[in-house]
This record gives C-alpha cells, sequence and structure tokens, in this order.
C-alpha cells in the first residue's frame, strides 16, 4: 500500500539573487544556493527567477552566445518572452506556459535573451530553468530540443474547477505529458486555486521536490509559502497538498543517476578527462558557429 512521502526539508529561497547576462535574475536554489545536487539526481542547477520587470530596453536583455554539452536544459516561462537561437540554426520563442527542453548532448551553443517586442515595453518576466543530467550513455547524442507549447501539455483538471496540473513530462493519476525524457521524470506545473486539494504518487526510488513559484499550501503535513522548495526524502510514494492560496507550482522528480559528476562551467561530464576533451572540443570549434 502507498504510504506518505516524508518531507526532507522546506528550505526557503535563497537569500541572494545573481544575474544571468543581463537578462535573469534568479535564485539559484542548488547547487550553490543549498547542496543538494547529489541527493536530487537527476536534476543539476535550479534557477528560479521570480516575478520581476526589468523595464524597457531598446536592446534586448540576455545571456549572449555559450556552449553546454552533456546534460539538458529545460526552460520554463511563466511571465514575459524568451528568445533563443542555436547553433544548429534553430531559433524559437518560448511564450508563457510553455517548455523548451533542449537537449545538449554532445555539444551545442546558444543564446538566449528577452524578446524583441517585449523588451521594449517590458513587463512582468517570470522564468525557472533547470538542468537535467544525462547518463553516460546519452551524453554524445546530437543536440536539439523539444519546443513544447503550452495546449501541448498534458491537463489533469481537479474536480470543481479548483484549478489544473499541467504535465510536462512523465505523468500524473494517468495523464501523461509530451517531452520526451532520456530518464524517467516528471516535472508538472501546478495552478491551483484557494482550498484547492490535489493527491498523485511518484515511485519511491524518484527524487523529488516542489517549488512554490506563487503562492502558500500544505504538503504531506508541511506548511510552504512563496518560493519554498520543499524537498521529499525517498520513503513513501504519495503526495497529498492542499493549497491555502491560488498556487503556482512545480514539482519535480525523477529516477536517481547513479553515476559521478564532472563540471566545468557548462560542460557536465562523467569524468575530468571527458572534460577536457570537452573544452577542446568547444575551443576547436566543433559546437558549430552562432553569431
Ligand atoms: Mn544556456
Amino acid at each position: 500500500m502507498a504510504s506518505l512521502k516524508k518531507v526532507r526539508q522546506v528550505l526557503p529561497r535563497p537569500a541572494r539573487f545573481n544575474m544571468v547576462g543581463d537578462g535573469f535574475r534568479v535564485y539559484n536554489y542548488f547547487p550553490n544556493g543549498y547542496p543538494i545536487r547529489e541527493q536530487f539526481s537527476p536534476f543539476l542547477m535550479l534557477d528560479f527567477n521570480p516575478e520581476h520587470d526589468f523595464g524597457p530596453s531598446a536592446r534586448p536583455r540576455g545571456v549572449d552566445v555559450h556552449p553546454h554539452k552533456g546534460f539538458e536544459t529545460v526552460t520554463i516561462a511563466y511571465k514575459g518572452h524568451v528568445a533563443h537561437h542555436d547553433s544548429t540554426g534553430n531559433s524559437g520563442v518560448i511564450h508563457p506556459g510553455d517548455v523548451q527542453w533542449m537537449t545538449a548532448g554532445d555539444g551545442i551553443l546558444h543564446k538566449e535573451y528577452h524578446e524583441t517586442e517585449f523588451s521594449k515595453t517590458g513587463g512582468p518576466f517570470e522564468m525557472v530553468q533547470l538542468w537535467v543530467n544525462l547518463p553516460a550513455k546519452f551524453k554524445s547524442v546530437p543536440a536539439g530540443y523539444q519546443s513544447i507549447q503550452s495546449g501541448d501539455m498534458g491537463v489533469y483538471k481537479l474536480p470543481g474547477e479548483k484549478g489544473e496540473v499541467r504535465v510536462i513530462a512523465g505523468e500524473m493519476n494517468g495523464v501523461k505529458g509530451p517531452a520526451k525524457t532520456h530518464t524517467p521524470i516528471y516535472v508538472y506545473d501546478m495552478r491551483l486555486n484557494s482550498g484547492a486539494e490535489v493527491n498523485w504518487h511518484v515511485p519511491e526510488l524518484f527524487n523529488s521536490a516542489l517549488l512554490s513559484i506563487e503562492g502558500e499550501g500544505e504538503v504531506n503535513g508541511s506548511h510552504f509559502k512563496p518560493h519554498d522548495f520543499v524537498f521529499f526524502t525517498n520513503e513513501g510514494e504519495t503526495l497529498q497538498l492542499k493549497a491555502k492560496s491560488e498556487c503556482t507550482l512545480l514539482f519535480l522528480a525523477g529516477e536517481p543517476i547513479h553515476e559521478p559528476i564532472a563540471q566545468y562551467g557548462p560542460f557536465v561530464m562523467n569524468s575530468m578527462q571527458e572534460i577536457h576533451k570537452a573544452i577542446e572540443e568547444f575551443n576547436s570549434g566543433k559546437f558549430g558557429h552562432l553569431d
């Protein structure tokens, strides 16, 4: 019989934000804010830019050309619009409710910035970027991305118009998400009204956590307030959540990858030898070209 998953810790938002380029005002929950990366595989990094208005700008704010290799970046837009271009020749805009699931795989160059028209006016901007590790056997898959539109999400509707859970990846109570993942992962964008109650299950061995983008409530007996990160143990399978205000919540769970992690900035491999090789490949132009 399924039992309630235990809450390990309720971690408040880290004290300080940092700027990623000049367009992302992020709180890094891990690995810098809290040293939980080793316990939270396959997730490597979580940056949260809570709602912020950067104001109008003639030149789009953001991050200029940079590489990635050996993992995936998942960008979730809540408010505002994020444009991207990459060295495979692809580009696009991530609108509110959309997700870009990029597989850096064997190496990519890209740039990420506020969409041009949005930059001109400014306005509320809110987003999350997650880094998800790839196991050794998939670190060299060709680079690419899934552009997942808001309307593509699997939707689990709560009875009585109490809100919905938009399943990005994995499944919830039989509703499946559109993202193709290299290891089993659940990612939900939960939009709940005050008083909503919802239960779901994840395999006991999956690592899991809940981030409050907005709103407060109770999950498995622990209270959370806006921007709290509720980190669960691997004991139990059931999640039992009650929203005490209107909530936007990000739920993450995944099967751990039991492999060593070697990281140098935007390269995540299994050994330092592979990191040195990645740096050489990048320097020799193997990741392609992007202006
Ligand atoms: Mn990037």
